[in-house]
């Protein structure tokens, strides 16, 4: 009782706290306009606000309007604060939490009647996320959300307050808060000059550039993770729209439907509440006189990697629009006759019924970004609104199909004993569960079981399952459509953790409790001796040995014949706390076993191009995340020589070799201006210093297209990529013949090999091609190796994904070793650690790293 009363006299203190709040909110008289915060004309040519100035300004919206408040989303990888602005009318910001409840109880409606679905529907608000500027050149959005929240926070007309009454609209007004900066900054350094509006010689995200919206299944960066929390945690927003921009000669803007092809487990009421969205966002753009409208073009419906998209398979509406680029914000002018189509739904700029009413070219500038932006925005709003009810009631719907359609008891289980790393296995396990995924713990405790009838179980089965890609054709005889981006991402595979999926008789699904809390597998020492032991096929020993190598201790690699090779680590008083932070089990030792290596700590160097390579930020990411010490070398250095003296391993992230030997982005024709102090590349001087640094010890890992820079007359390896230019008569091969962009293929791994230690003898790689790599006899001065290779026959390489002219990677190898001098040469044509999401191979590279100091 006395609680009770208390908690009362709580609310009610609450409650006079929020009235007083609001009173003061509505005392402040005025309520500033963006330009007033920022000191210019928002939108106005070759003026751009930056996040801290748009963060500040929400700020002072959300103190002045009592329609607006603040979310604090975390911390950006450079340490910004993530913000998030929820904007509705004051009467549903006051019940918040209410309509967030009623949010989460239509995504996952176990144990609702038909009725009480309805009635919740019927009660409840649209949750309508629109997140901005996550690539970061695409600079429009961030100002445009500025100016939509001023104008939601003071529009006074019916429609506003009607559309305010039925939504509760979350405004994130950069998803890339650190991006968006550095675009900023550079923009405004060179205004005014020849480079004014040109690229940025570096990434727009401290590790992974563009690719930071390739990362929503995986959630390996910190802001994907903040936003992932808030979405399938916190609010479940019904709808997601995320608005980006295009190229510059093309359509002005698309918008949804998507393109071809369709992915088959999204439940089809998904794209009929985008249609919904985009059909409205068409006619008011024509309405207002806006041309170059564009649906079914370019972006399919098919993968899974982008912020809305993964939502997708969750049940929830998200729709992507793209607007026509100026220069960052300076105006570009656009004759008619540079107008192109070119991408699938438009292959020649012409009128068509997905196209009705072609820009006829001209000058297109910021402004004209944000009033089309602007425009879709108030669009899907007004749907939200107009359609709310059924819109809410589909989620429900949609979660209760996943669950009707999927085999009673069937699961997906991760067998926690017997995995060759049981920490990623876990690690599986818990991305699931951030991901919103019901993860249950088998009675035995011996499995992760993932129901698929949950609401989220189509998700699961994407996920844990293999992609086969669907070959549309837009026409007989044409074609196939070709995949947006990858074509596999299976996790499992990925990620070398076995999974299968199993049905459970009921008494067995319901031994199983559901866990929110992944256990870890059990970690520390084990007895006591002067070496400690743990089996060197889990990634995390590499983080183990990269923290007792920097606190000076003793690490060591054994490995006998027919034996799964170990890493012995001396005792030391680091290391107890250092196997239990990284979940790893070390078995006591009496001695040294007399085969065991030491492992030297390694200096690694990344080459960075001023033609940024988003492969060489995955690359810095993943060896930091597992604790190796890491730099970056620029041209200069690497032109200077003498690189043995800092390093002893350089990294060739993935790049052509024009990037890096001429700093030059493509092989012919027009390419973007830089500043002069990144001009160039590392140029003939610095292939040779390449070369010295091998000869005198060093060691070169090169991944994919870079393997192209030890290939030329320098180095002269007994190698050739049979896919590449060289070799086909001044022409790479064509995708009408080969063609791989993005799958998982069967490799062979040599596990004698260093590198290959402690791998399974067969393992899928991922691949983007084209490489494949044939290597012949080499000079008595060169030893070469082959690390791992493709199958003899071309029906057994495609694991998942999509593979068309397999049969020319037959019996090619996938990796490949040199001696040379002193040093060493390791290329991988496939893609070791790719996105930071190929943890099944990562272990080559790590073991390709530590082979340098043996
Ligand atoms: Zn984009």
């Amino acid at each position: 009782m006395l609680r009770h009363r208390r908690l009362a006299i709580i609310v009610s203190i609450l409650g006079l706290v929020s009235l007083a709040q609001a009173q003061q909110k509505a005392k402040a008289a005025h309520i500033p306009t963006p330009a007033e915060s920022v000191g210019f004309e928002v939108g106005a040519d070759r003026k751009l606000a930056d996040y801290r100035q748009i963060a500040t300004y929400l700020k002072a919206l959300a103190a002045a309007s009592d329609r607006v408040e603040i979310e604090t989303l975390g911390k950006t990888t450079l340490g910004e604060e993530m913000v998030m602005a929820v904007i509705s009318t004051p009467e549903n910001l006051r019940n918040k939490a209410h309509y967030q409840e009623v949010a989460r109880k239509l995504a996952d409606p176990r144990g609702l009647t038909r009725e009480q679905v309805d009635a919740l529907a019927g009660e409840g608000k649209a949750i309508f996320l629109l997140t901005c500027n996550i690539h970061s050149t695409e600079i429009g959005s961030s100002q445009m959300a500025m100016e939509w929240a001023y104008k939601l926070a003071t529009a006074q007309d019916e429609e506003t307050r009607r559309r305010l009454g039925d939504t509760i609209v979350l405004l994130v007004p950069s998803l890339n808060p650190d991006g968006q900066i550095m675009v900023t900054e550079w923009y405004k350094k060179w205004v005014g000059t020849r480079y004014e509006g040109g690229a940025m010689p570096y990434l727009y995200h401290h590790y992974v550039g563009h690719d930071d919206n390739r990362d929503w299944y995986m959630l390996t960066q910190i802001e994907t993770k903040n936003m992932n929390r808030a979405v399938y945690h916190e609010w479940f927003p019904q709808f997601w729209l995320d608005e980006h921009q295009m190229g510059a000669n093309g359509p002005r803007i698309y918008i949804p439907p998507n393109a071809d092809p369709v992915a088959k487990l999204v439940n089809p009421l998904v794209h009929r509440g985008n249609n919904l969205v985009g059909a409205d966002m068409g006619w008011r753009l024509e309405e207002a006189g806006k041309s170059g409208v564009i649906y079914g073009y370019s972006f399919d419906a098919y993968w899974p990697g982008g912020t809305r998209n993964t939502g997708w398979w969750k049940n929830m509406y998200g729709v992507l629009t793209e607007v026509a680029s100026a220069r960052i914000a300076t105006p570009l002018e656009v004759a008619p006759t540079e107008l192109q189509g070119g991408a699938k739904g438009l292959i020649t700029y012409e009128q068509q019924i997905n196209f009705p009413n072609p820009w006829p070219g001209g000058v297109w500038r910021l402004r004209d970004i944000m009033d089309y932006e602007l425009l879709v925005s108030d669009a899907a709003l007004e749907t939200m609104s107009k359609y709310r009810k059924e819109l809410l009631r589909g989620v429900a719907t949609m979660a209760r199909q996943a669950m009707d359609s999927a085999e009673p008891g069937t699961v997906w289980r991760i067998p926690i004993e017997g995995q060759r790393d049981p920490i990623t296995a876990t690690r599986l396990a818990a991305l699931m569960v951030e991901h919103g995924v019901e993860v249950r713990l088998s009675g035995d405790k011996k499995s992760f079981l993932i129901p698929t009838a949950q609401p989220y179980g189509r998700f699961a089965d994407e996920m844990m399952g293999i992609q086969r890609y669907p070959e549309v054709r837009p026409a007989p005889n044409s074609g196939i459509l070709e995949p947006y981006d990858v074509a596999a991402w299976s996790l499992p595979l990925m990620m070398g953790v076995q999974a299968e999926r199993v049905r459970l008789t009921p008494a067995e699904l319901s031994a199983a409790a559901v866990t929110k809390d992944i256990p870890w597998p059990a970690a520390g020492l084990a007895g006591t001796g002067k070496y400690y032991t743990v089996a060197d096929q889990q990634n995390n020993a590499f983080a183990l040995a990269n923290a007792m190598l920097k606190a000076g201790s003793q690490v060591f690699v054994s490995r006998k014949a027919g034996e799964t090779p170990a890493m012995i680590f001396a005792a030391h008083p680091q290391l107890a706390v250092n196997a239990e932070k990284l979940h790893l089990r070390l078995q006591s030792l009496a001695e040294l076993p007399k085969e065991a290596v030491p492992m030297k700590a390694m200096r690694v160097g990344i080459y960075k191009s001023y033609i940024p390579s988003i492969d060489e930020g995955w690359t810095r990411f993943v060896l930091e995340q597992y604790g190796f010490g890491v730099k970056n070398i620029e041209n200069k250095e690497v032109k200077a020589g003498n690189l043995n003296n800092a390093y002893d391993v350089i990294i060739l992230p993935d790049s052509s070799r024009e990037a890096v030997v001429d700093g030059r982005s493509s092989r012919e024709g027009y390419f973007e201006e830089l500043p002069p102090e990144y001009t160039g590349g590392i140029g003939r001087d610095g292939v040779r210093a390449l070369k010295d640094f091998v000869e005198k010890g060093g060691t070169i890992i090169t991944l994919a297209r870079a393997s192209e820079v030890v290939m030329g007359d320098e180095f002269n390896l007994p190698v050739r990529n049979i896919l590449s230019s060289a070799t086909e008569r001044g022409r790479g091969v064509q995708t009408a013949d080969f063609n791989i962009p993005g799958s998982l293929l069967r490799i062979y791994v040599d596990t004698n090999h260093p590198v290959g230690y402690g791998m399974p003898n067969e393992v899928a790689a991922f691949y983007d091609g084209p490489i494949a790599f044939q290597t012949s006899a080499p000079a008595p001065d060169v030893q070469r190796s082959v690390i791992a290779w493709y199958p003899n026959e071309a029906r057994d390489i495609l694991v998942s994904g999509y593979a068309h002219g397999a049969e020319r990677l037959e019996r090619k190898a996938a990796a490949v070793s040199f001696t040379k001098g002193k040093g060493k040469i390791v290329m991988f044509g496939f893609r070791v650690q790719h996105r930071a999401q190929t943890e099944g191979t990562f272990q080559m590279l790590f073991n390709a790293i530590y082979w340098g100091g043996m």
